[in-house]
């Protein structure tokens, strides 16, 4: 039987370690800081911005959330950046993903000050995370290592192969999972025999896009499979593909109208030594590791680790 590595428990327990050290650091009269910033009506970003302001307060961290209008300008919005950087009780600032066309991310995502980037996209912690040094590493990244380590599940020398090089999701995670001793192989659209790569995995982790892109033939008996991917099927075509006749998801598609699914069929789950479920997998620890990387900025930038 494939165990499950359930989200929901590991992203709790980590929360519970955050809020502990919040009090740790209430004693020192630090109280950590998050500001996000969500731009326009993106009603997947109102979401997730929600959850992050909501987990904030759980954990008694002091979070702001900045509402620019849809038309903001890159200048308005780097000038905002230039407050956030300057303001010492922030720790962390967010900038919620996607923008708005006319914005230049880059920029401004390469204006956050370095030890404030909790979401670890700025090319210096990019950097510091391939060399080895303290960094603020990428949330999804940082949960899957977290997943494989609390789970008990080895990494050092096992063959790990990572589907997907993307700057936030693919590279990080491989380049993490380097450094805890895994052999690693990071394959793309461009690779060639997909498939046999694959079946070599003893961890594979999925972060394509597509959902349930990988099947049940392409992974080894026994493995560990960590599913980043999220995606919807909308269709009764899309969905009976994955879920006819599952009377769970039935159910959930009925309701909503669709249903969520991760880049690995599920079908491959039962084969699997261990495996991540979307939903309820990888997503949970995002926001848990956001919350631990803002704790980490205030420590780091006082000088406490
Ligand atoms: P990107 O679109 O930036 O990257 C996708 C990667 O998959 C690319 O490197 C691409 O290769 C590769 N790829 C695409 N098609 C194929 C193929 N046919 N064969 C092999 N590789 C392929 O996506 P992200 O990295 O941003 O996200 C990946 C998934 O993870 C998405 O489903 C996203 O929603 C999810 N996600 C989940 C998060 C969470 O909290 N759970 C957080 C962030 C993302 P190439 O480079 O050659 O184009």
């Amino acid at each position: 039987m494939a165990r499950i590595l359930d989200g929901a428990a590991l992203a709790a327990a980590i929360k519970q370690e955050v809020a502990e050290e919040v009090g740790q650091l209430a004693t020192r009269g630090v109280r950590p800081g998050l500001a996000v910033v969500l731009v326009g009506h993106n009603p997947a970003s109102e979401i997730y911005v929600r959850g992050k302001v909501q987990a904030s307060a759980e954990l008694g961290i002091h979070s702001e959330l900045i509402t620019p209008p849809a038309e903001v300008t890159t200048e308005e919005l780097h000038a905002l950046v230039a407050q956030l950087n300057a303001r010492d009780e922030i720790d962390g600032i967010l900038i919620q993903l996607p923008l708005p066309p006319q914005i230049d991310s880059k920029s401004l995502l390469d204006a956050i000050e370095p030890a404030k980037d909790v979401d670890g996209f700025h090319p210096v912690n990019a950097g510091r995370l391939l060399a080895g040094r303290p960094a603020l590493a990428p949330c999804t990244p940082a949960g899957v290592i977290e997943i494989l380590k609390r789970s008990g599940i080895p990494i050092a020398g096992q063959h790990a192969v990572v589907v997907g090089r993307s700057d936030i999701v693919g590279k990080p995670v491989a380049i993490l999972l380097l450094h805890e001793n895994a052999t690693v192989t990071i394959c793309h659209s461009k690779t060639r025999n997909l498939g046999e790569v694959t079946r070599q995995a003893d961890i594979l982790v999925a972060a394509i896009g597509r959902p349930g892109f990988i099947t049940p033939e392409m992974i080894k008996s026994g493995a560990t499979l960590i599913d980043v991917g999220v995606n919807r099927l909308a269709t009764r075509e899309e969905f009976d593909r994955f879920f006819k006749g599952n009377e769970k998801r039935e159910a959930a598609f009925a309701k909503r109208g669709s249903v969520v699914i991760g880049d690995i069929d599920p079908r491959a789950f039962d084969l699997s030594g261990a495996y991540t479920p979307v939903p309820g997998g990888v997503g949970l620890l995002t926001i848990a590791m956001l919350m631990a990387n803002t704790v980490r900025a205030a420590k780091m930038r006082r000088g406490f680790e």
